[in-house]
């Protein structure tokens, strides 16, 4: 998609420290980590957001998680815990309309969210 932040990123015509990817998704690191361990990952195919998410998307969703767990363990803070969050529109800070699961970890989390 033109003008889409990630969808350079995965084009390569911006740069960023990518920790995987394969033909569907790819991790990348946060530019502005929130936590010692901040990390995207980012299908990609373009979705603006969550609910623009359909049925075929499911195993997509599914790949995501499985693949974020897998990172999480890879870092050492599977054990410890670790957060995965979708930010969907405004009021929950979405700043990037190209869906990504947040893999943030590596320190003591509050709850409930800011
Ligand atoms: P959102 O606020 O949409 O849930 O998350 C967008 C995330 O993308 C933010 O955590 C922000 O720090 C990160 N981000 C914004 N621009 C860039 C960039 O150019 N490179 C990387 N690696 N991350 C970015
Ligand atoms: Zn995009």
């Amino acid at each position: 998609m033109e003008n889409c932040l990630f969808c350079k990123i995965l084009n390569r015509e911006l740069k960023a420290e990518f920790i995987y990817e394969n033909d569907e998704i790819a991790c990348i690191k946060d530019i502005h980590p929130q936590a010692p361990t901040h990390l995207l990952i980012i299908p990609k195919k373009h979705i603006a957001t969550i609910l623009d998410l359909t049925h075929n998307d499911e195993k997509l969703i599914g790949k995501m998680v499985l693949k974020a767990g897998e990172i999480a363990s890879e870092f050492n803070i599977g054990n410890k815990g670790f957060r995965l969050i979708f930010n969907c529109n405004k009021d929950a800070g979405q700043t990037v309309y190209h869906i990504h699961l947040h893999l943030v970890g590596g320190r003591k989390l509050k709850w409930p969210p800011g």
